[in-house]
């Protein structure tokens, strides 16, 4: 068994000044960890000496290390990151929106960026078309290890603390099968004093267990929850997602009414379409009624095909055709850009290409 130690960032505030005395030495820290990006206690410069050899017996600053990064002409870069025990995931670096200048070449407003991490390496849920699901289990991230993912992609990118970043938990694994550990990490993302970034930047995307939706609303942490259908009937469902046996299609949408959403805001519903298996109209239809009576809103999903599925990549016009057709019925729907498509833009494709493991 590799020697694994805690990591600073998993930790609150309030719990790092339980752990470190006097409370002025945890602010110096929190800012070392989330305002300078620090990577190791030697960086810390105003803190003694000896309470930094004291931390550093018993935990390290940032438990990643970059193990691999592919970037895209479209400003995509995904990355690989090694944690303590050698076991390695993946978190991408995705622009929104380049830099917008006005006519004398000043910068109106910033690039917009979203991160997305993981939260397991592997995954439990096994959907047969997700390349994470193939691989299995192997296990959960720490707090520690999914609030890393943002400073070091921040840090890679000189990005300052103080500008916008969005979240989405739409790396490998199952964000709500790990939900102690995410919710943790979403308190320490929202931390004033540190990366301050609030419950609506950040957006957990679920394959639908219904009964952890429900626990996560309960919690009340003012996340968005993407739900990822990509099935309007349950045997189809099934075939994807096999736990949908567990968690069926009205169950998820049952808890989704129940789930907190701030009043300004919809509630998306990821659509993998598949060719030929449901990109026809009739599935559309059936969309729209069963999202009757919610604030939704469709993020249609080009499958991302990869050698060894049986799935194949839908057609743009069919991909257009379905969103005409939920759009006219009242849908907002967008078509997510398959953005990084020049570099293994699917969940799990780098770890593959990296170390070949499935
Ligand atoms: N486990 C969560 C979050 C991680 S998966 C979930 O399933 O929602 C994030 C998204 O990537 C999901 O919507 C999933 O359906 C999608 N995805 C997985 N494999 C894909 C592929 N080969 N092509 C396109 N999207 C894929
Ligand atoms: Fe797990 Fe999501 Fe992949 Fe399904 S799509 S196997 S839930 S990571």
């Amino acid at each position: 068994m590799t020697n694994t130690k805690p990591s600073l960032l998993d930790f609150t505030k309030k719990e790092l000044q339980d752990l470190i005395k006097p409370t002025f030495r945890v602010n110096q820290i929190f800012g070392w960890l989330y305002h300078q990006y620090a990577e190791n206690f030697d960086d810390m410069k105003n803190v003694p000496k000896a309470l930094r050899d004291e931390l550093e017996e018993k935990y390290v600053v940032n438990p990643l290390k970059i193990a691999n990064k592919e970037e895209s002409s479209d400003g995509t870069i995904k990355y690989l990151l090694q944690m303590q025990d050698g076991k390695t995931m993946e978190a991408v670096w995705l622009k929104m929106k380049d830099t917008q200048l006005d006519e004398n070449g000043e910068v109106i407003q910033e690039a917009k960026y979203t991160i997305c991490v993981s939260s397991q390496v592997g995954c439990k849920v096994g959907c047969s078309f997700c390349l994470t699901g193939k691989s299995g289990f192997t296990r959960d991230l720490t707090a520690g290890e999914i609030v890393a993912q943002v400073v070091t992609l921040k840090r890679d990118n000189n990005h300052k603390h103080n500008r916008m970043i969005n979240i989405v938990y739409m790396g490998m694994g199952e964000p709500l099968d790990n939900l102690d550990n995410l919710s943790k990490a979403i308190e320490i993302f929202k931390e004033d004093d540190g990366l301050c970034i609030s419950g609506k930047r950040q957006t957990v995307s679920t394959s639908g267990l219904s009964n952890k939706i429900d626990q996560l609303g309960q919690k009340d942490l003012g996340v968005h929850i993407a739900i990822s259908l990509h099935a309007v009937d349950d045997e189809l469902r099934t075939e994807l997602i096999p736990m949908n046996k567990a968690h069926n299609i009205s169950s998820i949408i049952e808890a989704v009414k129940r789930f907190p959403i701030d009043t300004r805001k919809r509630v998306m519903f990821e659509y993998l379409v598949i060719k030929e298996k449901n990109d026809d109209i009739a599935s559309a239809k059936k969309l729209v009624k069963l999202l009757h009576g919610i604030k939704a809103k469709v993020n249609l999903i080009f499958f991302n095909p990869y050698p060894g599925t049986d799935y194949g990549r839908p057609s743009r016009a069919d991909m257009v055709a379905f969103q005409e057709y939920l759009i006219d019925h009242g849908l907002l729907c967008t078509i997510r850009d398959s953005k990084g498509i020049d570099i293994s833009a699917a969940c799990g494709q780098l770890k593959e290409k990296t170390e070949g493991e499935v």
